[in-house]
């Protein structure tokens, strides 16, 4: 175990270089590179989906950067290997424990909807556009975060200039990467509407199909952007760069004989270099002792994380035993959502009570209709966040939708720095538009919008308006103990991140698991629907008897998440865990191994 210098250098003699436009070859006997899911040590750790990504966190550490320098080195790097999950062309949270000052510091990244888009941009005669055109379209696509996000972080916080941080990323650019399985399947599953796209499709179907593993992939284009960007910072974003993006939003380049529908988008120049970054405090609930740190609006993830935990906290784990913890989860999951969908939204624009959200005594009201023996009907309706609001019910909201696309990594650093950060194009492989000669996807964020308040009411305070912040479930998370870090995780899935990261903190810390026990336990998902969904290995346990006997009924999802975390042990040392199987399984590394 522990950090190899895994790369193109190290694969390049088992693989068979692809240039764009060149059909692929595939490699033989190329099993893909190493991966560990589980690394302990001391130094500096990364953790994140992907070997080379991991290996460009170590090597910013490894030459004296931190935490942060480290975690924007390695999602430059996700930027080109998981560009269907995150990159320039997106957004994200990133949440960052400062040791010298003891604070949580959080930045808000989200992509902003433009300045001409109204509440009902979604509508067409009155009535929601069809969710997979909106998908493929200019209209989802919000101004960019991701790259001021980066600038901002390092120069606020890293002790590495930009230009260097960014090197390990071109180069992967320039010199391509290895390509796997996961990301031979996520192209194929694009490949439709890759093909209507001439940039993405010369891009990521070379030769008009997707890449064999075993293939190495470049981008030159991109290692352009970033070359741009690692000296002028994201005022790129106020020159050509960001006049392509806007362009390829409002003016989506289609091909000619493609018959699909791609409607345009609202972006302008204007709105993607006024692209500014929001720095929030977080969100903080003590759990049994620990402080648990999260992202505020407009991200939904700590509150409702923050909230479901308050709820929890009204019971004892050891009276209610594990059953009863795992059924308490569910029950804080529904309650918890239904608020989440009821008030949260960009707090520029609406009265989030985040405040009341996170509040014990709310929790404690919130919790006055669960019974350890039977589960509530779900959906259960949003309780009443107005002060003095009793157990009475507020206003009935509907789950949250779930996807499968985003990023999370984690780092940490020798001065007990530590970054837990989420990024995302939202859908994997976002709007599938490429913006033509720079190399990157732009996002359909904007589709995490509501398109119309439901027939409840609910949802009013995620309906678009010009500059907002669509509401995120992305939870980057750091836990401290005794004032000191103790976990930093994070997972995407959409709205089913929330649950991840719930059931994570749950199984470490109710339920006794060690963080890789935890990582591997099968993972439930209870975002206030009649069905909990579970994957396929939590069938036929004894958990799922015990929790049907209280009521609760499962539908089965092949994989929930693609989570990673840091469990730090004390003088120095980590435990960096990655999945082992789900997406293709991930990859944790410490600067210095234990033996
Ligand atoms: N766009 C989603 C969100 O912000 C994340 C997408 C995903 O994780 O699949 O909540």
């Amino acid at each position: 175990m522990g950090g190899k210098t895994i790369g193109i250098t190290a694969v390049l003699g088992a693989a068979v270089l692809v240039g764009i436009g060149v059909a692929p070859v595939p490699a033989q006997g190329y099993e893909g590179p190493d991966r560990d899911p589980v690394a302990v040590g001391g130094g500096g750790a990364v953790s994140t989906v992907d070997p080379d990504a991991t290996e460009a966190g170590l090597e910013i550490l490894r030459r004296g950067g931190n935490a942060v320098d480290a975690a924007v080195a390695a999602a430059a790097a996700l930027g080109v290997t998981e560009p269907y999950s995150g990159g320039f062309g997106g957004g994200g949270y990133f949440v960052y424990y400062s040791a010298r000052d003891d604070r949580v510091h959080t930045l808000d990244g989200r992509e902003t909807a433009p300045a001409a888009m109204g509440e009902e941009a979604f509508l067409e005669d009155g009535e929601p556009i069809p969710f997979d055109e909106a998908v493929t379209s200019g209209l989802g696509v919000g101004a960019p975060g991701t790259p001021s996000t980066w600038e901002y972080a390092v120069r606020e916080w890293g002790r590495t200039p930009l230009r260097r941080v960014m090197r390990p990323a071109v180069e992967l650019a320039e010199d391509g990467f290895v390509v796997d399985e996961t990301f031979r399947a996520q192209t194929a599953q694009n490949a439709d509407r890759f093909a209507d796209f001439p940039a993405t499709a010369e891009l990521f179907l070379p030769g008009g199909a997707p890449p064999e593993p075993g293939t190495v992939l470049r981008n030159p284009d991109l290692a352009d952007t970033y070359r741009a960007f690692a000296v002028r910072g994201a005022d790129v974003l106020s020159g050509r760069i960001g006049r392509d993006v806007a362009e390829a939003a409002s003016d989506p380049p289609v091909a000619g004989d493609a018959d699909r529908v791609v409607r345009p988008g609202l972006l302008t120049a204007a709105d993607v270099a006024g692209y500014a970054p929001v720095e929030r405090d977080p969100t903080h609930v003590e759990y049994r002792g620990l402080d648990v740190y999260g992202m505020a609006p407009s991200s939904s993830g700590g509150s409702t994380v923050g909230e479901a935990l308050n709820i929890m906290e009204g019971f004892d784990p050891g009276e209610v035993g594990d059953a009863g913890v795992r059924h308490l989860m569910l029950e804080a999951g529904k309650l918890s959502f239904a608020d989440r969908n009821a008030y949260v939204g960009d707090p520029e624009f609406s009265d989030v009570p985040l405040e009341t959200l996170l509040s014990d005594g709310y929790a404690a009201r919130r919790a006055c209709g669960i019974d350890l023996d039977t589960a509530l009907a779900a959906p259960v309706p949003a309780g009443d966040a107005a002060p003095g609001g009793g157990c009475a019910d507020g206003p009935t909201a509907d789950g949250g939708y779930e996807g499968s696309s985003t990023t999370h990594l984690v780092t940490a650093d020798r001065w007990g720095n530590v970054v837990s950060y989420t990024m995302s194009i939202e859908q994997t492989g976002g709007s599938g538009i490429t913006v033509p000669g720079r190399g990157f996807l732009l996002n359909n964020e904007l589709t995490d919008f509501e398109f119309e308040v439901s027939d409840t009411g609910a949802g009013a305070a995620n309906l678009p308006a010009p500059g907002k912040r669509p509401r995120s479930s992305m939870s980057p998370t750091i836990v401290l103990r005794d004032g000191e870090p103790y976990l930093a995780l994070g997972t995407p899935g959409g709205a089913t991140i929330i649950t991840t990261v719930l059931q994570l903190l749950v199984d470490r810390v109710d339920r006794g698991l060690t963080l890789p026990e935890a990582m591997a336990e099968p993972r439930l998902s209870q975002r206030n629907a009649a069905q909990t969904q579970a994957e396929p290995a939590f069938f036929g346990t004894r958990a799922e008897k015990d929790l049907a006997a209280r009521g609760h009924s499962f539908t089965e999802v092949p994989e929930i998440g693609a989570a990673v975390g840091l469990e730090f042990l004390g003088r120095g040392r980590f435990q960096a865990v990655a999945e082992a199987e789900r997406r293709g399984g991930g990859h944790a590394a410490v600067l210095r191994p234990d033996r």
